[in-house]
């Protein structure tokens, strides 16, 4: 007990400990807000000052310049611009930079560096230009070779307006889903600390690993500031953190299409694949450029493959009942629609990839931690069962000895802080042995089921009647002297050799012998109480059986 009393208290401790972080925080911002504060008579907030410096574009490194394909041309229609703005973007460059220019104008910039390119454009490389009406220069945009082949970059083109809006909405799907991803690991963050499940943890560093993986996929590791290192080194980044997400993804969905139990021994090879894998992000930053960009190719095929296999696995899983596959399923089928697309060259896949990727594996990461919590209550709930099966006495239905003690035990001290009193009935059949010996052990069994039920409908609630064991029962009366209880078991004891009379066994007459006693005030425990109601029950069975012996009589006697 007092152990416990130390865990909750350190438990208590930490709780506080948490709340007092949480409000240092919270009022930390206020505060420095109010060292400027602001001046009440306005109603209008100038923020920023006007600026005399140029817009921070900056040109390609004549290194980079070198490695780049020859640009592409976007030419001018027919009779020339017609002097409205032209948007160009640049969507899904995964290595390298990509410049646009037209005339004396600019840009050059990589999937990371949100800050040095046109601002106007956050989840790909822009460019705003005016032709003059009537001139034919054409705009060009060149990149360096993608680091995969089937990655290639999207040119989109149109009026200003229109392709920000689009940017904007491919940022706001890049970032909600690394929202998610933050959200569901703070989610299981918190179902480590209250129940300290390892799975909690190992969730947690999953979804994070996958935060990390879509950031560097989809620039926002440079967004709005850079907060990775991955700049130019992106085609390291991507194979490594490819071979870290792949590893625990196929793990994940190994384990959650039930490969444990369809493919045995199939865990030792999912661990040499793990170590492998991890190797491999290792020595990423070692790889020359064609390593890099054959590891990517193969490590994506190599996921393929996981996805296929799992999803095999989860349908011979189904197959032999083991339905919780069904969650591998579900939560692989957007990584395998985006292999297949991959395969026939789909052309919204190649347009909207980063998209596609992120949305498949926020799916993922929600479906298994849907899968997570769900196997978490079915053990909870296996739980409940074991320890109901525990406390239940499996022939009468009725608690047993160690429930019936617990429930005591509560009753007691229930009574003592509110000063009431507190009755029980020790009960035993009499000359049970005759029974089971006149009647077989099925007909003794019968009458234990018939006295059980008697002896319920006479009580509050169904936990107040238990079976101590063999042929003895405890009848608790919680809120009831000696005085109101005798009677109530007297009538039990007439009810039960009543109800037996029902039994249909010929010349069957079941009688009983209880003994009571009330709870005391020097009653330190249960143990005294149910020595008194036994002495009494040994009484009744001395003065002839079939009674109520109060154990108030016999210490008058004694
Ligand atoms: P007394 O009036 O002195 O209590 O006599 P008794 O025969 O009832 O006393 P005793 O304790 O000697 O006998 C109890 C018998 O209950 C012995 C045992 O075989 C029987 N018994 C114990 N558990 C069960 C059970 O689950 N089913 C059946 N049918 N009999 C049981
Ligand atoms: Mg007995
Ligand atoms: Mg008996």
């Amino acid at each position: 007990m007092e152990e416990a009393g130390g865990a909750v208290a350190g438990r208590l401790r930490r709780g506080w400990t948490v709340l007092v972080l949480l409000v240092v925080c919270f009022t930390v911002w206020p505060l420095l807000g109010a060292a400027q504060p602001l001046q009440v008579d306005r109603d209008y907030l100038i923020a920023g000052a006007a600026t005399s410096e140029q817009a921070p574009l900056r040109a390609c490194s004549a290194e980079a310049l070198a490695r780049m394909r020859p640009a592409i041309e976007i030419p001018a229609p027919q009779g020339g611009w017609s002097g409205a703005p032209q948007g160009v973007g640049v969507f899904n460059v995964f290595a390298g930079e990509v410049m646009i220019f037209h005339g004396d104008r600019q840009v050059c910039g990589d999937m990371q560096d949100a800050r040095t390119r046109d601002s106007r454009f956050r989840a790909g490389v822009g460019l705003v230009v005016v032709p003059k009406r009537g001139t034919v220069e054409p705009i060009r945009v060149a990149w360096e070779s993608p680091l995969k082949p089937r990655w290639i970059p999207t040119v989109h083109l149109g009026a200003p307006s229109p392709l920000q809006q689009q940017d904007t909405l491919r940022l706001v799907v890049r970032t909600a889903c690394v929202a998610i991803a933050l959200a569901l690991a703070l989610s299981a963050l918190m179902g480590f600390a209250t129940t300290r499940g390892r799975d909690f943890l190992i969730y947690t560093l999953v979804c994070a690993l996958l935060v990390v993986w879509q950031a560097v996929l989809s620039g926002l590791s440079g967004y709005p500031e850079p907060w990775l290192p991955v700049g130019l080194h992106a085609p390291i980044w991507m194979v490594a953190v490819s071979a870290l997400s792949y590893a625990v993804m196929g793990w994940v969905l190994w384990r959650m299409c039930g490969g444990r139990w369809v493919l045995r021994g199939s865990r030792r090879w999912m661990q040499v694949l793990m170590i492998v894998l991890a190797l491999v992000a290792l020595a990423a930053p070692l790889m020359p450029w064609n390593v890099l960009a054959w590891m990517g190719e193969a490590l994506d095929d190599l996921f393929t493959l996981i996805c296929m296999v799992s999803v095999g696995i989860a349908i011979v899983a189904l197959r032999r009942g083991y339905f919780q596959a069904l969650d591998g399923l579900v939560a692989a089928i957007p990584l395998l629609v985006m292999a297949l697309a991959d395969l026939m060259d789909s052309r919204l896949l190649v347009e909207f990839r980063v998209e596609a990727i992120q949305v498949s594996v926020t799916w993922f990461l929600m479906m298994s931690a849907y899968s997570l919590n769900r196997s978490l209550s079915q053990l909870r709930q296996q739980r409940d069962e074991m320890r109901e099966l525990a406390d239940t006495d499996t022939l009468t239905g009725l608690p047993n000895r160690r429930a019936g003690l617990r429930q005591l035990e509560h009753y007691m001290a229930q009574a003592k802080a509110a000063g009431q009193p507190l009755s029980i009935g020790f009960l035993d059949i009499d000359l049970f042995k005759q029974i089971n010996d006149r009647y077989g052990h099925d007909g003794g069994d019968e009458v234990l089921v018939s006295v059980a039920g008697t002896l319920l409908a006479g009580v509050r609630s169904r936990s107040d009647v238990i079976r101590m064991g063999g042929e003895e029962f405890l009848i608790l009366l919680p809120g009831i002297g000696a005085d109101a209880a005798r009677p109530r078991l007297e009538q039990l004891r007439e009810k039960v050799t009543a109800q037996a009379r029902g039994l249909k066994h010929e010349g069957l007459v079941v009688t009983a012998s209880i003994g009571l006693a009330e709870l005391q005030y020097r009653d330190s425990d249960v143990a005294a109480l149910l020595r008194r109601a036994d002495n009494a029950m040994y009484q009744a069975k001395r003065s002839g059986r079939d009674q109520v012996v109060d154990a108030r009589d016999i210490q008058e006697v004694a």
